[in-house]
């Protein structure tokens, strides 16, 4: 008898390679063991075993396997089943999609670069004799490749060997090193509460007539509380009052001073659960019994629609705790987990050490870790927290997925492939392990709402904020009324500038909304109008005047900003449009006194930068926070009471089918960061077209009519989710070879499916970016007909299109449902 095994290598090609084993290995492999295999000339790579059988392969003679690495399954079945639909569905190969499940320390191969862990100390007595042969090499090298460390043991493979070092830190594999963020621990003080009271603080002082330094204490925190109308740091009483730690301390001890920190640590969170129960309030307890009513008449995909701070995290918690009881696994997705540690402090309050965080940003061996938790069911991983990757985990039992801010653009990832919707996979995960799924959001995407109207979703909703604090007022400023009045200073309109004096003097913050980083997105020469433009990419390059460059936002091309024009020379330069750092730096001249922070792509690229400037804001270290899209997202500012969008006209004029809905989603988000507590907030959209009906829906907070709008519209163009829509993008260096390519395509397409609609090729509006002219054909498939026989159809032409020799180099990338 021969034996055989079918394996799934992480390259894109869509087919297993079948290796040589003995009977025994067939005995013992089970489908989701890693195998190392050899591959090519000289390459190993680890793959995955997917099916044992007898069957000798036809068209080569099978190569005998290195080595079984795993003694139990990594991957388990239903992750298998789930991979095999994202590739099928997302019209990928399973090798890609294993690619990116899997930690990158599971896929050791040839070219993987080992280090020694230099924050390890070894005891060499631990290590067997090819470890030590190993670690000794490294002594004296900074790194190897698995190739070399072959030779070193000299044996034909050095994967368990490797895997073994990985496991007892003594060595650690090249990524980028990403280190987890261990914020400071801010400490404020504030009188107790009973000297709040004018007479109990006049007592209270005379009690300390003689200890003039602790009475100089109180009076110090009394006058700096007056003057900033901020909390007061323990620090900043000492520098600023005069005041040394040990008489804060004693004032602390006496109970005169409270301690208190207003940041806990973001990302560790020690020790137990520090909340008992919840109590929901009326409207988030009638929308858990519903969703818990509609769950068990066998609706499993529920959505929940619950207007900004409305409490929809208190509704997933105790749906959370049902599972957690049941002791099931639990996942919780989030668009980015950057934006996340708020509400990871808040699951740990209530599920203490249960609660594990997954994130491709975090460093290989802490993935590595809650995959081996998930993997063997620890209770420390009873509960993840992750953005789309997490949803690749072993799961094994899982009873609830909530897809918290469902709406949200990066659930789909873009580049590489797979090029999956995390939400989508999500519901299909869901069925696998017959398992409910909630999604989540205050404004929900088109198609899910379409889903929960025609009942194939449940559906609840919170239509009130929690505490009954009031929506924000939003107010609509026409810009171009206040250009023709001359009530412009900058991009601030009057009314703008009025509504931040005013907020600034009540000691409270102000969000501000800009959609583009930079200065100024086009630089123009109003003698001879050249503008420049960024030589791998069909777009003009924007000026950064920090860095005085001008800077490609498609491939990150940039040169320095001469002060003269480049065609004629002369200085007559104009800078059209505006983004955050010109925002930031009008604030300097029109607020001197007020400190500004901004977060945009710029700001955030250090390690943790994202964290800091967050948490900064939050202990109110600057009162005016400038950013992109990234200040839209769930975070939750207490005092923040005023958010100002500087142009809401860039998001509404962007060229695509669902720029209107997005901007109903994005606005209506930002805005619903002002007055999260008591106090109404307020909220000003400036805007040259006040009259666009998106912004009106917008400042009446209208989700209905704007859904109704867009349903009808995406009815009437055809798009989306009224059809299926596929987009085949071809990409080539060549011009003309892309457009005939692209014509070939698009000829092919319309002779196999006849009836469904075709259109393009066309060019996208950036159409060359990073060197590689880019053509679009769009597919729309009607809802009746099966997307899985025309994905097969289109996956044929392309066979034959890769067959083609003149076509050789044209790159194809589908993107489907999320284009
Ligand atoms: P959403 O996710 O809907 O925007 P959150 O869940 O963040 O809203 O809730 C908004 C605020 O209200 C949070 O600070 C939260 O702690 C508080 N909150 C909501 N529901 C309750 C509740 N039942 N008990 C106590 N606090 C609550
Ligand atoms: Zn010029
Ligand atoms: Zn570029």
């Amino acid at each position: 008898m021969e034996y055989f095994v079918d394996v799934v290598l992480p390259i894109p090609l869509a087919r297993f390679f079948t290796y040589r084993i003995s009977e025994q290995e067939s005995d013992f492999l089970k489908p989701g063991m890693r195998i190392a295999v050899p591959f090519g000339k000289s390459k190993i790579y680890t793959a995955l075993c997917h099916q044992v059988h007898q069957n000798p392969p036809e068209a080569y003679e099978a190569k005998e396997i290195h080595q079984i690495l795993d003694d139990v399954p990594l991957v388990n079945a239903i992750q298998l089943k789930h991979w095999q639909w994202i590739a099928d569905y997302y019209m990928c190969t399973l090798g890609e999609v294993v690619r990116s499940a899997l930690p990158s320390a599971f896929l050791l191969e040839s070219e993987t670069l080992i280090l020694p862990n230099k924050n390890q100390e070894v005891d060499e007595a631990d290590l067997r004799d090819d470890e030590f042969l190993v670690f000794e090499a490294l002594q004296h090298q900074e790194s190897l490749k698995i190739d070399d460390i072959c030779q070193i043991i000299d044996r034909k493979n050095a994967l368990p060997v490797v895997n073994r070092l990985l496991s007892k830190q003594v060595v650690v594999q090249k990524e980028e090193l990403y280190e987890q963020y261990k914020p400071k621990r801010v400490r404020f003080v504030k009188l107790s509460g009973i000297y709040q009271n004018e007479e109990k603080l006049q007592e209270l002082l005379d009690g300390l007539t003689r200890a003039p330094k602790q009475s100089h204490a109180v009076l110090s925190l009394f006058q700096l509380q007056a003057e900033t109308k901020k909390p007061i740091k323990s620090s900043s009483l000492e520098k600023e009052g005069n005041v040394s730690k040990a008489v804060i301390k004693s004032l602390i001890d006496k109970q005169v001073f409270e301690q208190y920190y207003l940041q806990r640590d973001r990302v560790e969170h020690h020790g137990e659960a520090t909340k008992e129960g919840i109590e929901l309030n009326r409207p988030q307890q009638e929308a858990h019994d519903s969703l818990q009513l509609q769950f068990s008449s066998k609706k499993r995909v529920a959505l929940l629609h619950g207007v900004t701070s409305s409490g929809k995290t208190e509704v997933y918690i105790k749906l959370l705790q049902r599972v957690v009881d049941e002791g099931k696994q639990a996942l919780y997705l989030l668009p980015e987990i950057a934006l996340t540690s708020q509400l990871i402090n808040r699951l740990r309050d209530y599920f203490g050490n249960k609660v594990s965080v997954y994130h491709s940003k975090y460093n290989l061996n802490e993935r590595v870790e809650v995959w081996n938790n998930v993997l063997q069911q620890k209770e420390k991983a009873q509960i993840i927290i992750g953005a789309r990757s997490a949803l690749f985990l072993p799961y094994s039992d899982l009873g609830l997925i909530v897809v918290d801010e469902e709406h949200d653009q990066s659930f789909k990832q873009f580049d590489p492939a797979p090029r999956y919707h995390a939400r989508d996979a999500a519901i299909v995960l869901s069925q696998y392990h017959d398992c409910h799924c909630l999604l989540g959001s205050a404004t929900p995407s088109i198609e899910s709402m379409k889903n929960a109207k025609t009942g194939k979703y449940g559906h609840a909703e919170i239509n009130e904020r929690f505490g009954k604090v009031l929506m924000p007022d939003i107010e609509l400023v026409d810009l171009k009324e206040a250009t023709k009045r001359k009530k412009m200073k900058g991009h601030f309109s009057e009314r703008l500038l009025e509504e931040m004096t005013e907020t600034l003097n009540a000691g409270e913050q102000i969000i501000l909304f800009q959609n583009r980083r930079g200065f100024a997105p086009i630089v123009e020469c109003t003698t001879c109008g050249h503008s420049p433009q960024c030589p791998n990419c069909d777009v003009s390059l924007t000026y950064h005047r920090y860095k005085n460059q001008l800077r490609c936002h498609y491939c990150g091309y940039h040169m320095v900003s001469e002060a003269s024009c480049m065609a004629c020379g002369s200085f007559t330069l104009d800078k059209k449009g505006f983004g955050t750092e010109q925002v930031q730096e009008e604030l300097v001249t029109l607020f001197p006194d007020t400190r500004v922070g901004r977060m945009d792509l710029d700001t955030t690229r250090g390690k943790h930068a994202y964290e800091k400037i967050i948490s900064a804001f939050e202990q109110q270290e600057f009162d005016i926070l400038v950013g992109t899209q990234m200040v839209t997202k769930g975070l939750d500012f207490r005092n923040v009471s005023l958010v100002g969008i500087m142009n809401a006209d860039t998001l509404l004029n962007f060229p695509d089918y669902r720029s209107h809905e997005r901007s109903f989603q994005l606005l209506t988000q930002v805005a619903g960061r002002a007055g999260r507590t008591k106090k109404r907030g307020k909220v000003l959209v400036q805007t040259y077209n006040p009259y666009h009906r998106i912004l009106q829906q917008v400042s009446t907070n209208d989700y209905t009519e704007m859904f109704e709008n867009q349903l009808y519209e995406r009815e009437h163009f055809k798009y989306p989710p009224v059809v299926r829509v596929i987009k085949v993008t071809l990409k080539d260096k060549d011009f003309n070879k892309l457009n005939e390519a692209s014509e070939w395509f698009a000829e092919a397409l319309k002779n196999l499916l006849p009836q469904e609609r075709i259109l393009g090729p066309e060019y996208p509006p950036v159409a060359r970016i990073r060197r590689y002219y880019l053509k679009n054909i769009l597919i729309k498939i009607n809802l009746s007909r099966s997307p899985s026989k025309i994905k097969k159809g289109i996956k044929r032409i392309e066979k034959t299109f890769n067959a083609i020799s003149q076509y050789k180099s044209v790159r194809l990338v589908y993107n489907v449902d999320h284009i």
